[in-house]
């Protein structure tokens, strides 16, 4: 029961979520686009825009919330005898480290060269990787557990959850802006249209109550309001003559409204029912829209800190847990940025992936198999080969065509490799020539 309790209360927030993103569905497309815009122009513009938003956000925050997590793989698992076993013994940890390709260290142990082994799960953590315990499992390059969705952000969904972040915060803008822009139009029509509600009313069923010449006082109102949720004529009558009785008359305060109580029928005002919230004068619509805003500015006021660091986070490869435990390397060397891969661009394709056309679809692109990670060190080692390599092969080919042209033309192959020689030489002196009396 207890257990049951905790889960639901875990999953409060992602069922308000949903309930949110519907209800904010019904006031902008069904309040907005399709009640309050009556240009068929612009109310389709509001939807052709409000759309393709509204469902990148939703498949982004659906697939960060549902894409199951990546399971740590099998190498890794062992069982906790076997540990125990082996961590008395450093030697197995740097058999182990090199078996599974592990490069950092567990600082959390204060212990160089620790592998670190997770007994809830039984295995021992890759690079980057955390066991939650809210999720009770082991997060492949776990970058944080995020309570909005009672989900963990890792490996499996990082890419999906960053573009979440982006996608609801120009939904947030687009329905602040749009949403403003509507509403000073829902009180013009809550007010004056209901004028001409009433001027309508009159002249359908014969009563009259408003007076031209000067604007809505807060009796008419709620003259308004009871004829047009009467059902009978003679409630309508009714309610208009008990509101003239008890309306102030003073000199300063506008005259009660005069009521001829001339109506046949009323049925028809009765049809169209007043929506203004009683106490209140505003309409229905009015709050909702405005409530949408309220909601939507706090929205972005806590995304853009949110924003701001995951941009950060992710120009350098480093996660939100890293950012906070610097990892050290096996090999050495310790920060927060061991990850870096020495370029923006190729810190980003790490989670967006390699093709920039696919960046901004929720679908996986990730680079790597979210255990093994190539680190700042291995960049530089593989940048000192490719250069050793190009040279020794420059080396091998011009030899071999000196060789080639020797063993072919004899003796005047010699004199040819000779007079290449003195040709490249004499080219070589000529650009030196050219250059100091350039730069002299
Ligand atoms: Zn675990
Ligand atoms: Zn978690």
């Amino acid at each position: 029961m207890e257990r049951l309790e905790k889960l639901q209360l875990e999953w409060v927030l992602v069922v308000m979520e949903f309930a949110t993103t519907a209800w904010t569905y019904y006031v902008y497309v069904w309040l907005i686009c399709i009640q309050t815009t009556q240009n068929r122009v612009e109310s389709t513009i509001l939807l052709s825009a409000f759309h393709p938003l509204f469902f990148m956000a939703l498949w982004c925050f659906l697939k960060t919330l549902l894409t199951p997590r990546m399971a740590v793989p099998a190498e890794f698992k062992m069982d906790a005898k076997t540990w125990d076993y082996i961590e008395l013994d450093t030697s197995l940890h740097d058999y182990t480290r090199s078996h599974l390709g592990i490069k950092t260290v567990a600082s959390h142990r204060g212990q160089a060269k620790t592998l670190s082994y997770c007994y809830p799960c039984g295995n021992i953590k890759p690079d980057r990787c955390h066991h939650c315990s809210r999720c009770k499992a082991c997060v492949l390059r776990m970058d944080h557990h995020c309570p909005w969705l009672n989900r963990c952000v890792g490996f499996h969904n990082h890419k999906f959850f960053i573009l979440f972040l982006h996608y609801i915060f120009a939904y947030s803008v687009f329905l602040v802006i749009t949403c403003t822009g509507v509403l000073p139009r829902i009180w013009r029509r809550d007010w004056v249209g209901k004028a001409t509600d009433i001027k309508g009313v009159s002249q359908k069923t014969g009563v009259s109550f408003v007076p031209k010449e000067r604007p809505l006082s807060e009796n008419d109102t709620a003259l308004t309001l009871a004829i047009l949720t009467s059902s009978t004529a003679k409630e309508a009558k009714a309610a208009a003559a008990a509101i003239a009785v008890s309306a102030p008359s003073s000199s300063a305060s506008p005259p009660p409204p005069m009521v001829t109580a001339t109506a046949t029928t009323a049925t028809s005002a009765a049809g169209t029912k007043a929506s203004l919230i009683a106490g209140t004068g505003l309409s229905a619509a009015f709050l909702q829209v405005s409530l949408v805003i309220l909601i939507y500015i706090l929205v972005i006021i806590s995304l853009v800190p949110l924003l701001q660091m995951h941009a950060e986070l992710m120009a350098g490869n480093v996660t939100t847990l890293e950012q906070f435990r610097p990892i050290g390397l096996a090999t050495g060397g310790s920060g927060v940025d061991i990850f870096d891969m020495g370029s923006v661009a190729a810190n980003h394709r790490q989670i967006m992936g390699s093709h920039l056309w696919l960046w901004p679809f929720p679908v996986f692109t990730s680079l790597g198999d979210g255990v093994h990670f190539p680190v700042v060190v291995v960049v530089i080692v593989v940048v000192v080969v490719v250069v050793v390599v190009v040279v020794v092969v420059v080396v091998v080919v011009v030899v071999v065509v000196v060789v080639v042209v020797v063993v072919a033309a004899g003796a005047g192959g010699v004199v040819l490799v000779v007079k290449a020689t003195a040709s490249v030489k004499h080219t070589f002196s000529k650009l030196f020539l050219m250059y100091n009396a350039l730069f002299r």
